[in-house]
């Protein structure tokens, strides 16, 4: 059903309820003062669905209306008409926006939310024509969400903006749901992976950007992200400004010294958010410059491919569930799991701030008491950071304080509890973290004062503020509630005196408080009966009747009056409140950061006790050394099945040997193993423990990986042109820090072709690019490469042949495999066993020796199956009948039969045997 500003009971404004041109069709009639309001608010809003709100609706006009309807599968009505024609509309109640919000800006849409700005009491007091004043209050885009419903409390939702200079580019992204600024310079090199680790939810460029191909190819998937803005907009010295006045600072020489390009992507994005805000800015942390690619304190790069082949945030199939993230994350609050998230999406590379990271860890993985203990405060602790954005942007109520005092509550408990650990004094990131939990004992216990037991999601009607907290507002509300009383204790006395014991006192909010009676009843107040009775006549219905009386009047105007005061009271106290909190914005917002570091730390250590994760050794050197490593994922979802233990295997990367060549049949473990090493890499630099018994690594400055096949139809790639894209990035792109895995390379074209250029990449990645490798694959011929590269090693998957199958035992070993087992994993594939015998025939000519003439011989060998796939059931059929026949035991006449009957199995059998009814090939008779 469709549920629209009609369907209530709220009265529309006057003017508004008058649509022009009805009755009269033909004649294109002038649009009414609300279509010309709507009009001029739609042409400032062109690009974006308007919700016009009206009463306790927002409503859609004209196109709007279609989409939203379709969108939001909701109906589609009219409502009058505008220049002679019927104005489609649609509506979503006010009460349940955010549902609808959220369907629209997932769909793609922009919304821009216009509400009525004064009380239509006021606009009629202009003239009967007036319409409400309505201005819009905030423009909804997919990177400027702030309300709990529309934001995944896990994730961060950034929107970044891109600026250009001639010789470098600028990116900066803000979550404006936290206030979390950064800033980084990057060449158009560097862009495609540090866009794919912010994963913006919006990306805003200027339309002169775009035109550049280089760059816009590297957008990626973004580009379905992107909003475009004048380039003017994009003025480093207008930014410069606006980022000085955003911050009130008179240089921005603080914030890391940012580059031009730096600076006019976050002016851009700074104007942006003002632009949809319609003037409000967020509380701003002051900005953090990521180091530029190639820095020797740089994060660890990964590309938008290697992120998605190591299913980091999402699996292949593009779900959560089962990605490296969702896997480890055991935080028990929003900031934590958004700052692991955003920890493992930018692994660091100086060992120094790894290794504090990793002394966190410690702390609690070797206090299990106080681990849980902190566990239990930390999950305690409301989203704070995004309470306080909300109150900045005055768009925040009662439960956004709340959360402050309760987040703020827990903090000064763990302030108590951190201390007291077991092992000592907590190292110096816990000690920091401490420090920035702060002190807000005062602001706290205010709060609490403050602030009633069931909190309202809103202000708007009040009722959130503590009995006892103002003693004007509880005088306020008494008189209220007095006359409340009193207007109900008034229906026994006027029953009594009209003589009518069903008559009721009522309110509703046209008629305010009123007497009903049963129409049978009414007469007795009506007319010469009624006149020493203080009722006075207001609604006949069909089944009552109503009255006012000047008593109810006055109590009424007393109860309003004082619920307003209340009401105001209570506003002015969310003001003071909200004022005092954001005094201390930057306090409270280092405590939720401090509290976000500690829940990753305690959540780290708590994975790292429940899973058998070490600690790993991180240095500058290049080893990488991992004993009995695992796969995080695959060894969880192994123990989720109830299967086998996952087998952990060493790798032994280093000086000597840095290039693995890993061989071994299918199936048998190969890009598992690839993979754990890559994953616990980035683990490591995240600063996490590692699933492995032990592991000493150097640090890598980039992972790349190459791993299965993947179309890309959509950019016009197939899934060989993908491969050889990512893997010449590796090649060009890979230095000696780097750690590089490469499943399968060469597989998706001619069995020759791929070949040659496997091989050719593992040279070029042994003597050029030096880097540590494991390189999977199933050209055998590359291990004979040992002889020549010395830093080449040969590794390969264990299996055990046994009574005619194979046992994969999932174990990494010296050596070389010198075949395959395709076909077995067919088997177990279920493939018809026709095809797995014709295939078993098919290698078995190939491997004899000289290929050329096996082809000729095999091709010249047709129909392939109409020797295995005829002659086998019928001739086993015969072969049964013979087996289950005792010459013996028959009496002549049974052995003349069963001649019979094999002779009919041997016609059935031959080419072009005689046709019967009943199955071919089995014994019918
Ligand atoms: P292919 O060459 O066909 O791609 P592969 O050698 O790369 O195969 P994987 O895909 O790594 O094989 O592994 C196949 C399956 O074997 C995995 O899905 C997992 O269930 C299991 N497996 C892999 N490694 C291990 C291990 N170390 N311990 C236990 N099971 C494992």
């Amino acid at each position: 059903m469709s549920e629209t500003s009609q369907d209530t009971n709220e009265p529309l404004p006057a003017a508004d309820a008058a649509p022009a041109g009805r009755g009269n069709p033909d004649r294109p009639a002038e649009p009414t003062p609300m279509m010309r309001q709507y009009w001029e608010i739609k042409r400032q809003h062109p690009d974006c669905l308007l919700f016009y709100r009206m009463g306790d609706f927002y409503e859609l006009f004209f196109d709007d209306a279609g989409v939203a309807a379709a969108a939001l599968d909701i109906a589609l009505t009219k409502r009058g008409q505008h220049l002679g024609e019927d104005i489609p509309m649609c509506g979503v109640p006010v009460h349940a926006a955010e549902r609808y919000l959220n369907r629209l800006i997932a769909g793609g849409h922009r919304v821009a939310v216009c509400e009525q700005t004064e009380d239509p009491a006021e606009a009629r007091k202009r003239g009967p024509k007036a319409v409400v004043r309505r201005e819009v209050i905030r423009v909804v885009t997919p990177g400027t969400l702030t309300e709990e419903g529309l934001l995944e409390a896990g994730r961060h939702n950034f929107l970044a903006a891109l600026a250009a200079t001639r010789e470098e580019l600028g990116l900066a992204w803000l979550d404006i749901s936290t206030g979390e600024l950064w800033l980084q310079a990057l060449t158009g090199d560097g862009l495609a992976a540090a866009l794919a680790r912010v994963a913006p939810g919006e990306l805003v460029v200027s339309e002169r950007l775009v035109e550049r191909p280089e760059l816009f190819e590297a957008l990626g998937e973004v580009k379905e992200a992107l909003t475009l803005l004048p380039a003017s907009r994009f003025n480093s010295e207008n930014a410069r400004r606006r980022l000085e006045a955003a911050y009130g600072v008179k240089a921005l020489d603080a914030f890391g010294q940012p580059g031009r390009a730096e600076i006019a992507a976050a002016g851009a994005l700074i104007d942006y958010v003002e632009l949809t805000q319609v003037g409000k800015l967020p509380r701003l942390a002051p900005p953090q410059r990521l180091p530029a690619p190639g820095a020797t304190d740089a994060i660890m790069e990964i590309d938008a491919a290697t992120r998605r082949n190591l299913e980091l945030f999402r699996t292949l199939t593009g779900e959560r569930k089962g990605s490296l993230l969702a896997t480890i994350d055991l935080t028990v609050s929003g900031v934590g799991a958004r700052l692991l998230s955003g920890r493992l999406s930018a692994p660091l590379t100086d060992v120094a701030e790894i290794e504090r990271r990793l002394d966190m860890v410690a702390f609690f993985h070797g206090d299990e008491r106080l681990r849980e203990a902190a566990r239990r405060a930390l999950a305690a602790c409301p989203d704070m950071e995004r309470a306080l954005s909300r109150l900045s942007l005055g768009r925040g109520g009662p439960r956004d304080l709340a959360a402050v005092q309760g987040a703020l509550g827990q903090a000064a408990s763990l302030k108590t509890l951190l201390p007291g650990a077991a092992l000592g004094p907590p190292p110096a990131g816990i000690g920091a973290c401490v420090q920035d939990l702060g002190v807000h004992d005062t602001l706290v216990d205010r709060l609490a004062r403050a602030l009633g037991p069931d909190l309202p999601p809103s202000t708007r009607d009040g009722g959130f503020i503590a009995p006892g907290y103002a003693p004007e507002l509880d005088e306020q509300r008494r008189l209220r509630d007095e006359s409340r009383r009193l207007t109900a204790g008034l229906q026994a006395d006027y029953a009594r005196r009209a003589g009518i014991t069903s008559l009721k006192v009522r309110h509703n909010n046209v008629l305010g408080y009123f007497v009903e009676v049963p129409a049978s009843q009414a007469d007795k107040l009506m007319g010469e009966a009624s006149k020493d009775l203080p009722f006075i006549h207001r609604q006949t219905m069909a089944n009552a009747v109503r009255f006012s009386t000047v008593e109810l009047g006055e109590l009424e105007d007393k109860i309003t009056r004082a619920g307003d005061r209340a009401l105001a009271i209570e506003l002015k106290l969310f003001d003071d409140l909200v004022g005092e909190v954001m005094g201390r914005a930057a306090e409270i917002a280092k405590a939720a950061r401090a509290l976000a570091a500690l829940d990753v730390a305690a959540a780290l250590a708590e994975l790292a006790a429940q899973r058998r994760y070490c600690r790993p050794v991180v240095e500058t050197g290049r080893d990488f050394v991992v004993e009995a490593g695992r796969h995080p994922v695959v060894e969880v979802a192994l123990k989720a099945a109830g299967e086998a233990d996952f087998v952990a295997n060493d790798c032994a990367l280093g000086e000597s040997g840095c290039l693995w060549l890993v061989t071994g049949p299918n199936m048998a473990g190969k890009s598992t193993f690839l993979r754990q090493n890559a994953l616990i890499a980035i683990l490591a630099q995240s600063g996490s423990y590692v699933p492995a018994a032990a592991a000493r690594l150097g640090v890598v400055d980039r992972v790349f990986s190459r791993v299965g096949a993947a179309d890309d139809l959509a950019r016009g790639r197939s899934t060989f042109m993908v491969e050889m894209v990512e893997a010449a990035t590796i090649l060009n792109q890979a230095t000696e820090r780097s750690l590089v895995i490469l499943d399968e390379i060469g597989r998706g074209t001619a069995t020759f072709d791929g070949l040659s250029i496997a091989w050719a990449m593992v040279e070029r990645l042994h003597d050029v690019n030096r880097c540590r490798t494991l390189f999977a694959t199933h050209y055998h011929e590359l291990t004979s490469l040992a002889a020549r590269l010395p830093r080449l090693a040969c590794y390969t998957m264990r299996v055990k042949e046994w009574q005619d199958d194979v046992v994969f035992l999932h174990e990494v070993t010296p050596g070389s495999a010198d075949r395959s087992y395709g076909i077995h994993v067919a088997r177990l594939a279920g493939m018809p066993a026709e095809v797995l015998a014709r295939a078993e025939d098919v290698l078995d000519l190939l491997q004899r020796g000289d290929q050329g003439s096996a082809l000729t011989r095999l091709a010249e060998d047709l129909p392939l199956f109409a020797a295995a796939g005829e002659r086998s059931p019928v001739s086993s059929a015969l072969e049964e009948a013979l087996a289950a026949a005792d010459p013996d035991a028959l009496t002549p006449r049974e052995a003349l039969d069963l001649l019979y009957r094999l002779k009919t199995l041997a016609e059935d059998g031959a080419p072009g045997g005689r046709p019967r009814t009943g199955r071919r090939g089995t014994d019918d008779g």
